[in-house]
């Protein structure tokens, strides 16, 4: 099971199945759902311990199987399933059912999973077993529908102030640069990049001018707070968040440009490539009564 997890963390990664590269987030965090900040990629060792807790529920249901049968007429023998105990001399596998029958053993309680007639499912035994997270507050403008996948790792990575900028490569004794690839005017860290870098301020400015609104403070929390205060109606800030995490991965690209290719895209160019991109998006949104006015505003945009 280490394996497995050892297995995807490195593709997740690095796209290979044995790498030295460093992860940029916790395999713990990569594993929680998108609302709590994580990527909603199952955690298998979790996964299976919740799958096997269904055999415990299958005795506890006393379910009519051969199986449940067989085990109540070899080991169990009539006892209390709560309170029984493995024989040493049994096999591995029923020693690993009675463990995870252990560590379920709360959930059963508090999730009332032993009442008659209530179905245990996988699901829900995965995430008693996980317990509930804080609510990630960028996860409804990262993960929005209209954004692009690539974009919105990025944006995730950006957000949750883990993407390798110069400052951090420092850090970890990878590269000995700390400035800024385009402006060459101040350390390369994700505050400086993506929010006051004069690149990614020009970015914003074009941004600004298009929706006729003003971001005097680009931070992390602003920029969202001020799309949600002045965009009206979900689609058109779904569609907002989807230009500014496309931005977003603009600079990125641009940096990395500037870093292998030793040449800064031109940010006039970078912005109507972003617009037209996003042009598309757009149409892949539904006509219905509801939509045809936001639909409209974003139309007018291009206009
Ligand atoms: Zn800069």
């Amino acid at each position: 099971m280490k394996s497995i997890v050892t297995i995807c963390r490195n593709y997740l990664w690095d796209g290979r199945v044995i790498t030295n590269k460093p992860s940029l987030v916790a395999w713990d965090t990569v594993c929680r759902p998108k609302k709590e900040g994580g990527l909603g990629i199952h955690e298998c060792i979790v996964w299976n311990e919740a799958t096997i807790a269904k055999y415990a529920w299958n005795i506890e249901q006393k379910c009519d199987t051969l199986w449940v049968r067989w085990v109540n007429h070899v080991y169990i023998k009539g006892k209390d399933w709560w309170q029984y105990k493995p024989p040493q001399d049994c096999t591995w596998y029923w020693k690993k059912i009675c463990d995870i029958k252990e560590k379920f053993k709360d959930g059963f309680e508090q999730r009332g999973w032993k009442a008659k007639n209530k179905q245990y499912t996988i699901k829900d035994g995965y995430n008693w077993r996980r317990g509930e997270a804080i609510k990630w507050p960028y996860a409804r403008w990262i993960w929005n529908r209209l954004n692009v996948p690539k974009h919105c790792f990025i944006g995730w990575a950006i957000m949750k102030k883990r993407l390798l900028t110069r400052d951090r490569l420092n850090l970890i004794g990878v590269s000995q640069e700390k400035t800024c690839l385009l402006c060459e005017r101040a350390d390369e860290t994700i505050q400086h990049l993506f929010f006051e870098c004069k690149y990614s301020r020009r970015l914003l400015e074009y941004l600004c001018k298009w929706l006729k609104i003003k971001i005097n403070n680009a931070d992390q929390n602003n920029i969202w707070r001020k799309i949600g205060r002045c965009i009206k109606g979900r689609i058109c800030r779904n569609f907002v968040a989807s230009i500014i995490t496309t931005i977003m991965y603009g600079i990125w690209r641009a940096r990395n440009e500037a870093l292998w290719n030793k040449a800064v895209p031109i940010p006039e160019k970078v912005w109507q490539g972003i617009k037209e991109d996003n042009k598309y998006r757009v149409q892949e949104i539904k006509d219905s009564r509801k939509n045809r006015k936001e639909k409209e505003w974003i139309n007018t945009l291009y206009r």
